[in-house]
């Protein structure tokens, strides 16, 4: 047995979301609510440091080491089990200190961790300074890469599609044809991947990239689905070309709202007082309301929206200019 610390509220909930399936007149639309893994207001981070954190401990860690944007929702996360955990957080986040701290950064000082900022130097070059330091003041770190996508945190998402698997043998009626994802640093979908494989599922999983182009995006998942299925036991080979990805929807970049994202995110409040993030779940809600407009989806099927948290970054100011 693979060690894995149970934390997150599982399963989590599949919901129908039959106004806005009729607002946009297409496919069949349900949702994936793991905004509700129930860690300091949820996310699809907390699936993955269930296998991080008993890492971690197996290897004697005092200290987790993790890296992220200002609103980072996975340092938010770490930052909470670091809490709940006993141990000490090192965050190295990008870029400066805004002159308030709001959403996820707020929260990060409320877990009590310890803030480095990059400033203009490289976040991965901090990262390492960091974790070396902590290492000769024999603080024991843990290093978890961006979005804690590891071969043992992307492990997180192979139980998690076989958790929404049974939840469809159990309920037909949340059945899909596809499943639709933000995707960034790739450990989620290629969990996903690796579990639908696992278990024989015949839908399609498509990541809408939030920011990278689609090849870069592809070879990632595809090797942490090959890497983490090999960690796990599993026979299985995975290639670029298994993986769906759709980089149409990266507007002016990382953590930039746009009209898409901002509709997108209205459309879901209004039809099913649903809270979508302006980052990720919003972008790939808007990827998603976009290929229903263009007739991507046929009449009939049904798509599944795995909701991957990020309610924190609602309230920062850095998305409200
Ligand atoms: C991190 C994150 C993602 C992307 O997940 P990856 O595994 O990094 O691809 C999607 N949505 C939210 C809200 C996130 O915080």
């Amino acid at each position: 047995m693979i060690p894995r610390i149970r934390i997150a509220h599982l399963p989590t909930p599949v919901e129908l979301l039959p106004r806005l399936s009729s607002a946009l007149g297409g496919p069949r639309l349900l949702v994936k609510r793991d905004d509700q893994t129930g860690l300091a207001l949820g996310g699809n981070k907390v699936r993955k440091l269930e296998y991080l954190l008993a890492e971690a401990q197996a290897n004697g860690a005092r200290t987790l080491v993790t890296v992220g944007a200002a609103q980072s929702n996975h340092c938010r996360q770490t930052a909470a089990l670091a809490a709940r955990a006993g141990l000490d957080c090192v965050l190295v986040l990008g870029g400066t200190p805004p002159v308030r701290s709001t959403g996820n950064l707020l929260l990060d000082e409320y877990f009590g961790a310890e803030l480095v900022w990059a400033g203009g130097q490289q976040r991965d070059t901090v990262l390492k300074q960091v974790f070396h330091e902590a290492w000769s003041a024999g603080r024991r770190p843990y290093l978890i890469p961006l979005g804690g996508s590891t071969p043992a945190g992307a492990a997180g998402y192979v139980l998690a599609m076989q958790e929404y698997i049974s939840q469809a043998a159990d309920r037909p009626e949340l059945r899909a044809d596809w499943i639709v994802l933000a995707s960034s640093s790739g450990g989620t979908q290629a969990g996903l991947l690796a579990g639908a494989r696992k278990t024989g599922w015949s839908g399609r999983i498509l990541g809408v990239s939030i920011d990278r182009p689609a090849p870069e995006l592809r070879e990632i998942v595809a090797s942490l689905a090959q890497a983490s299925a090999d960690w796990l036991g599993e026979r299985m080979v995975f290639a670029p070309g298994d993986v769906l990805v759709n980089d149409q929807f990266l507007g002016a970049g990382y953590g930039v709202i746009g009209p898409p994202e901002q509709e997108a995110i209205r459309l879901f409040a209004r039809q099913e007082g649903l809270l979508l993030d302006p980052v990720y779940t919003g972008r790939a809600a808007a990827g998603m309301i976009s290929l229903i407009r263009s007739g991507f989806f046929h009449t009939g099927e049904s798509v599944l929206f795995w909701h991957t948290g990020g309610t924190p970054a609602v309230f920062a100011d850095q998305y409200h200019p």
